[in-house]
This record gives C-alpha cells, sequence and structure tokens, in this order.
C-alpha cells in the first residue's frame, strides 16, 4: 500500500500468478513429470533450429528487426495464409508479427476496446484472456461451452452466444481449436458465428494458435466466412505448430486498417522481438506438408495413449478433436475440487495437471474438470499414466 491504496491497479486486481507459472513450479519444487503447461518436451525440426542459429551468426535480426516483422516472414505468412486456407494479404500492410500470440491478444484488445465494451469470449477460456481484457478496460462475457456426454466433447450453444450479444458488444474472442477443452469449431458453427457478428457489426479476434493440431474436422478460419474479411483479427504462433514455445513469434493477419490499430498498441508493448528466430520461422512455415501431417499424426497417437491411459486410471475423458490437451472429470474419483486436487496430485502420484476450474466465471461450471497435456514423449506419458494408476486404490 502507498498513499493508502492497493500497488496493484484495480482493473488487475484478482490476477494473481498464472496458474501455469504456479503449477509449473510445483512441478520443479516436487520433481513430478509435467502434463501440466502446455509445452513439448521435444524441440521442433533441426533445421529450423539451425535456420536460427544461421540468422544469429549472419546478423540477420540481432539489431531491432522493422516494426511489424521482418520482410521474409510478413511473405512467408500471407503465403502460408493463401496456400492453406485461399486468403490472400498483403505482407505489407495486412500482415504483423507479434511476441508470440500473447502480444497480439494484448495488443488486439488495448487498441479496438473502450472502457465499459464488452468482450465475448468462449469460457473456459485462456488466461491471457481475461486479463487482456481488464487492462484495456473491458468487460468480459462468457459463453460456457458445456460437456455433452454423449459424444465426449465440449460444445457451443448458438443460442447462448446470440444471447450473449448487447448493444455494448464490441467483439468476439474466439478460440478454435479451443484451449483447454480440445472443441473445433464445425463449419457450421463458425457460419453462425460469421452471420451473428455481421448482423450485429461486431469485430472478431480470433485465437488460432492451434490450427495445425487438428485430429477430427478440419480448422477453418473465420477470416475466410462472408462478410469476415473486413472485420476478424486472425491471430496464429509458431509456438505450437513448429515446437518453439520459447522463441515467441506470433502474428496478425487482417484487413489493412485492422492492422494498422493492432500495431499502434503493439508498437508501444514490445515494439519488435526475435529478430533471428523471425527468419526461422519463415523456413518453418515453408516446410513441406508431410512436416505438418506428420506433426498431427504422432500428437493424435499420443492422445489416444494419453486418453486411453487416463480412462484406464479411472478419469471421465472428454475427446480433444484438437490441440494437445485432455479435458477429464475427476468426479468419478468423488472428488469435486479441481484446483485442490492438483496441488495434491504431486504429492499423490508425482504428477502435475492444471484445473481448468481457473478458466471460468462460473465456478460451478468447471469445478471438477482437470487438463492434461500430451506434448510430452511417449516414455513420460505411459509413466504418468502408471502412477496415475494409482489414484483409484
Ligand atoms: N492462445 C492460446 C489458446 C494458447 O494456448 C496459447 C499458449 N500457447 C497462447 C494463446 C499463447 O501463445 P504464444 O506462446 O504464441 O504467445
Ligand atoms: N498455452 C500454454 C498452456 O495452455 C501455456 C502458456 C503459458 O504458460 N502462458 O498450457
Amino acid at each position: 500500500m502507498t498513499q493508502g491504496r492497493p500497488l496493484l491497479n484495480r482493473r488487475l486486481a484478482g490476477f494473481g500468478t498464472t496458474i501455469f507459472a504456479e503449477m509449473s513450479a510445483l512441478a520443479v519444487r516436487t520433481g513430478s513429470l509435467n502434463l501440466g503447461q502446455g509445452f513439448p518436451d521435444t524441440d521442433g525440426p533441426d533445421e529450423i533450429r539451425e535456420a536460427a542459429v544461421r540468422a544469429l551468426r549472419d546478423g540477420r535480426g540481432n539489431q531491432y528487426p522493422p516494426g511489424p516483422g521482418v520482410p521474409e516472414l510478413r511473405t512467408a505468412i500471407a503465403d502460408h495464409q493463401l496456400r492453406r486456407y485461399g486468403l490472400t494479404h498483403d505482407p505489407d500492410t495486412e500482415v504483423l508479427v507479434t511476441a508470440g500470440a500473447t502480444e497480439a491478444i494484448a495488443a488486439a484488445m488495448l487498441a479496438l476496446l473502450e472502457p465499459g465494451d464488452e468482450v465475448i469470449a468462449l469460457e473456459p477460456y485462456y488466461d491471457s484472456y481475461a486479463a487482456c481484457i481488464a487492462m484495456a478496460g473491458g468487460t468480459r462475457v462468457p459463453v460456457t461451452l458445456r460437456p455433452d456426454r454423449d459424444t465426449g466433447t465440449f460444445r457451443l450453444d448458438l443460442g447462448e452466444l446470440r444471447a450473449a450479444v448487447t448493444p455494448r458488444t464490441r467483439l468476439i474472442l474466439l478460440n478454435t481449436p479451443h484451449n483447454p477443452t480440445g472443441t473445433v469449431l464445425t463449419r457450421e458453427e463458425l457460419a453462425a458465428v460469421a452471420t451473428l457478428a455481421c448482423e450485429r457489426d461486431l469485430l472478431v479476434v480470433t485465437d488460432e494458435v492451434y490450427e495445425h493440431l487438428v485430429f477430427e474436422g478440419e480448422h477453418i478460419p473465420l477470416a475466410s466466412f462472408p462478410g469476415m474479411r473486413e472485420r476478424t483479427v486472425s491471430i496464429s504462433s509458431a509456438g505450437k505448430t513448429f515446437s518453439f514455445t520459447g522463441w515467441k513469434v506470433g502474428w496478425v493477419t487482417a484487413s489493412a486498417p485492422l492492422v494498422s490499430a493492432v500495431r499502434t498498441a503493439k508498437q508501444y508493448l514490445t515494439y519488435v522481438s526475435a529478430g533471428p528466430f523471425q527468419y526461422a520461422i519463415a523456413e518453418a512455415l515453408r516446410l513441406p506438408d508431410s512436416y505438418f501431417e506428420n506433426f498431427r499424426s504422432d500428437l493424435r497417437r499420443k492422445r489416444d495413449l494419453l486418453g486411453d491411459g487416463l480412462r484406464a486410471a479411472g478419469f471421465e475423458v472428454y475427446r480433444p478433436r484438437g490441440t494437445y490437451f485432455i479435458t477429464t472429470d475427476i468426479t468419478p474419483f468423488g472428488e469435486k475440487d479441481a484446483y485442490a486436487f492438483c496441488r495434491a496430485l504431486p504429492e499423490r502420484c508425482g504428477v502435475v495437471a492444471i484445473p481448468n476450474s481457473v478458466f471460468y466465471d462460473d465456478p460451478d461450471a468447471g469445478r471438477s474438470q482437470v487438463r492434461f497435456t500430451f506434448c510430452k514423449k511417449d516414455d513420460v506419458l505411459r509413466e504418468a499414466v502408471d502412477r496415475l494408476r494409482g489414484l483409484a486404490s
């Protein structure tokens, strides 16, 4: 306290340490297997790592890169959007490189919101959404994805989404493939979101960092729907796709006026970042299709390995169609409180997981949900499952 008031401003009151930092620290402290924070325990392709070393040695990116990102990367991003999704973007005016998707989300909120604007986000939501909306003075309006026990997946209720829009709604912050539930919105669901955004004249910010991690169905960018190109800020990142989460290379693609708005905020956050890594990611985006296919099939196999193991250990398991996370329910163990469960799990069996309950405004909706990641070596997943089997006894 100084001057009789708390040091942390009121917008950030209640935002303590992120759950990922808390649980990773717990894993280190207890020597547990960390199936909590989503980072792979194997680095991405050697040739991409070497491309970064080459850039460092050749003096490419060791000084401030251009504000919007190096031209090689902006062109590679535009080519990727065209090749994969048929979306055209001018690399000079419609692409912006950011310090991971995290900065892109923050810059988009700071650029596009006025205090009091409402932002609809799918709940459970990625933790930075709540903080960024708050920092921008916006108001979060969650729409809850509900577990559907028949299909073993989470579903978006389009009626609830529609009902959440008010005259104060400025934008929808849409994450698909969705962390933590693994939901991949279908073409029909996305079409309905697009229709709603056009009808109510809303912006949409899409978080597509798991675009290459879809095991069932397909990833379709919302920007490709009629009327959406001009009102969508599409965000993605290299971290998950290429298994270099520490490089923090992300990007925005959107119309020139939207990119210009987001860039205005971004330039006063980091200005620029990750110089040499930008060159390496430009090469990564041009890897042959076989890279993306192998990556996906490897992770699909890991999903099944962990999913089967968790089920055998006694968890109720929801089937992720995308991402590298599995949401489970701990009710079969007679447990109700995911946070307490996750804090005790290292002591009980040497495994760390993430309580989904912290990603909800509605304290009851996710109280008994626990998330595990499967972006780990097979041996680690097998060992974790073995240890978790002890829970039932
Ligand atoms: N959005 C979602 C849904 C995520 O899971 C993550 C974590 N990778 C991010 C954004 C942040 O991505 P980055 O590491 O590129 O900042
Ligand atoms: N996206 C990662 C996850 O959901 C964590 C990133 C972070 O620690 N901020 O596990």
